[in-house]
């Protein structure tokens, strides 16, 4: 299992020198977010050791519990999935970064929150970039406005974007989703004189397209973890591309 778990790793690095060199990009602007959700802390613990420290979970509740199993390793946690406020507490407690930004009450409690902790965070605003209404995220003519609100929150770290592309075969529509990332990019740059670094964007089926469009995140589960046949997959009944 271990060995499995290095020559995926592998294989993605390798993948994502290749996408950046296509893209004239330098591979170390983009990071690796291994995304450990559903599979358990002994993976964790294996891809911990390859070098990877920070891992991606979409549920509050199966992060939190595998950050108290872990609690004495060096591992950190970014939470990528949809929050309630009424979670946010935890988020607190635990996460070093939340990707999933996209609500002012959400915002206001991890601040109040994180303030009481002593603690920072740093926050990827979601932006839904494909149009569908079951997604989460704020549409994109939304983005600018919203993010002139996050100021207010001394304890959030605001760094960027993140999305989540069309779920298709149809490279071009992929690529459309990329775009509209990289135009909100451009247009908080605009107005801030730059920052909005981070972009995060690709997953398994699709980091490869998210890296010649700019991403420097790429979430990546499936393909390093091997296919996820739980309930708790993000697209249940999809199979992995
Ligand atoms: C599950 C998940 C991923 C990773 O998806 P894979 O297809 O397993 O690579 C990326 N981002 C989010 C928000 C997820 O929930």
């Amino acid at each position: 299992m271990t060995s499995q778990l290095a020559t995926n790793v592998a294989a993605i690095e390798q993948r994502i020198a290749a996408a950046a060199a296509r893209a004239g990009r330098d591979a170390a602007e983009v990071r690796l977010l291994p995304v450990s959700k559903t599979k358990p802390p002994a993976d964790i613990l294996a891809v911990r050791e390859l070098g990877y420290r920070r891992f991606g979970e979409n549920k509050v509740q199966e992060a939190q519990s595998k950050a108290e199993e872990l609690a004495d390793t060096d591992i950190e946690w970014a939470v990528i999935g949809h929050l309630q406020t009424n979670k946010a507490r935890f988020v607190a407690q635990f996460a070093s970064e939340f990707q999933a930004l996209s609500s002012l009450k959400v915002a206001a409690e991890l601040d109040k929150r994180l303030q009481a902790e002593g603690r920072r965070l740093e926050v990827l605003v979601q932006v839904n970039s494909s149009d569908e209404p079951q997604k989460y995220g704020l549409p994109p003519d939304e983005v600018l406005a919203f993010t002139r609100e996050l100021s207010a929150f001394d304890a959030l770290d605001v760094r960027g974007l993140m999305t989540l592309a069309l779920f298709t075969d149809d490279q071009a529509r992929i690529r459309a989703c990329f775009e509209v990332m990289q135009q909100v990019q451009r247009e908080l740059r605009d107005a801030d004189g730059g920052g909005w670094d981070e972009l995060s964007m690709g997953m398994s089926g699709d980091f490869e397209l998210a890296i010649e469009h700019g991403a420097t995140c790429v979430r990546v589960g499936q393909a390093i973890f091997g296919s996820r046949l739980d309930p708790n997959a993000y697209w249940p009944g999809a199979a992995p591309r």
